[in-house]
């Protein structure tokens, strides 16, 4: 068939159905209901759909596109079934399934026969939802109708007028954006625009089903692993213990998501139980429980192989985890990587600079410009900063390498660059200082980040950890000693004294 203006789709939700396929298109996005029918997308032909829940008409006027299609008016179109084929000879038992009325004799028209009257006429014949597709739940065993598919209907080496084999887009109900991109290819190709559809052995369109729930779900590094949930809940790890058949079923619903993205059975802890399939449900029952099959797969995962690969793959992350040396000073230098200071370089002594604050002797000790600051504040007591370069514990090593232990360190001024980005590691980092055992567990914190001159006087903190705030635009070292030493004249400086007289005396009475 050439390029056409207008195509046709009846769709006929008059087999055993719950309609729960068509609800499920209505919240269809890529592409949604209204792209398809309002002409939106380039080079797709115009669409008409004559569907009973979205029809503006009723009764006999809505049947008459079907009468049209009988009498070869309404040319091309595409016939959609929605729900299993009730079929009364094999039943022999009434009307299970139809949809209007004969009439001459006023006879309910059954599904069946409007199958048999427009499916040799159809361009293209389309199951939607597993109970078109394969019977679904209606056909389950034992049950009284006779439901089936529709290739098991019209028999599955069926072709349609344009010779193309019935497309199944199965699911319960099937995903919205599986069922409309579906249709939009079908038009397109009637169109001339798109080559024959690519269908699986179970009919299903091979794009959209070609990878199992397991391969596209979100928790399949945990089921590697033989890492499962116990329970239901927010437990995020692999739900086969719980009855997940993702392993073994075909769908595209962990991937595409339900509504937008959103969703996808596993990936929103609910088990798969196999609703794409030719043998659903019969073939999944009990939904919640492991075939023995699979409790030896899992088995398996989790006392052999994947605990290996859990461990493995931890010692790698924990590897990747860090930067690679040649980042570090050093003298292999590959990543144009400049240190501001070497620690080598360091003089050997410290010598202080002493300052008079308010009667009080203030003495500072300078490691390297932008390293680090050590200030002995009057008395034997010190207080210390570093500059964020050096991690804690460099430092920590360093300073017990250049000026020894210091069992009577009284107090510790620690400098922050950048307060904001780096708040969570400079705790981290002031913790470990804290505990160091070869200083008191004082502390006054300066912060200098880089956001204007705000100097916060006063001191805030709890027991044993006091804090100064300093926030400068520019890291001036000789700034910060006079803010240091400001700071500690008078109120500052008193409160610090005091707190240090105060750990002195504990320490002395111990
Ligand atoms: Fe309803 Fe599921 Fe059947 Fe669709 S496949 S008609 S959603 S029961
Ligand atoms: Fe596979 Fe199901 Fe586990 Fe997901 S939850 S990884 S689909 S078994
Ligand atoms: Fe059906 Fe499983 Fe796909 Fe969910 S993930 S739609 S239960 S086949």
């Amino acid at each position: 068939m050439g390029a056409s203006p207008l195509v046709h789709a009846l769709w006929m939700s008059a087999g055993l159905s719950c309609d729960g396929d068509s609800v499920s298109m209505t919240s269809a996005t890529s592409p949604s209901l209204e792209d398809l029918t309002r002409g939106i997308i380039p080079g797709m032909p115009s669409l008409v759909l004559h569907h009973p829940l979205l029809a503006y008409d009723n009764g006999s006027e809505f049947l008459q596109a079907w009468y049209d299609a009988e009498a070869g008016k309404l040319d091309p179109f595409v016939l959609v079934l929605e729900g299993s084929v009730p079929n009364e000879q094999i039943s022999g038992n009434g009307c299970w399934a139809a949809l209007g009325a004969d009439t001459v004799t006023g006879e309910p028209i059954t599904t069946v026969e409007w199958l048999e009257r427009l499916a040799p006429k159809a361009e293209v014949v389309v199951a939607v939802g597993t109970c078109a597709t394969y019977g679904g739940v209606p056909a389950m065993r034992n049950n009284p109708t006779g439901a089936m598919g529709l290739p098991d209907f019209l028999g599955w080496t069926f072709r349609s007028r344009a010779g193309v084999p019935i497309v199944c887009i199965p699911g319960c109900p099937a995903q919205p954006d599986n069922i409309t991109e579906t249709i939009l290819y079908l038009t397109m190709m009637l169109a001339g625009q798109a080559p024959m559809i690519d269908l699986d052995d179970a009919l299903r369109p091979r794009w959209l089903f070609d990878r199992t729930v397991h391969e596209g779900c979100n928790r399949a590094a945990f089921c590697e692993h033989g890492d499962y949930a116990g329970t239901y809940g927010d437990d995020p790890r692999c739900l086969v213990k719980l009855g997940c058949k993702g392993p073994v079923v075909k769908c595209n619903v962990p991937i595409r998501g339900w509504i937008r993205g959103i969703g996808g059975c596993p990936n929103v802890g609910g088990i798969c139980i196999g609703c794409t399939s030719p043998g659903f449900p019969d073939r999944f029952m009990p939904f919640m429980q492991m075939s023995n099959k699979v409790r030896a797969s899992t088995a398996m995962a989790r006392f052999t192989y994947g605990p290996i690969l859990r461990l493995l793959r931890n010692e790698s992350m924990k590897l990747g985890s860090k930067e690679p040396p040649w980042r570090r000073p050093s003298d292999h230098l590959t990543s144009g990587y400049q240190p501001r200071w070497n620690l080598d370089d360091r003089p050997e002594k410290l010598v202080p600079k002493t300052y008079t604050v308010d009667g009080r002797e203030a003495r500072f000790y300078e490691l390297s410009s932008t390293e680090c600051v050590r200030a002995e504040i009057a008395e034997g007591g010190y207080s210390l900063s570093w500059s964020t370069s050096l991690s804690a514990s460099e430092w920590l090593e360093s300073l017990h390498e250049r000026v020894g232990n210091a069992p009577e360190a009284l107090g510790l001024v620690i400098l922050r660059e950048n307060l904001d980005s780096r708040g969570d590691l400079t705790w981290r980092e002031t913790r470990m200082l804290i505990q160091d055992p070869g200083l008191t567990p004082v502390l006054v914190r300066v912060d200098l980040g880089s956001t204007g001159l705000v100097w916060k006087t006063g001191l805030s903190g709890g027991e044993g950890l006091w804090q100064v705030g300093v926030t400068a635009p520019w890291f001036d070292y000789d700034l910060f000693k006079e803010l240091m030493v400001a700071s500690a004249s008078p109120l500052v400086l008193q409160r610090v004294m005091e707190v240090l007289e105060d750990a002195r005396s504990v320490r002395r009475a111990q």
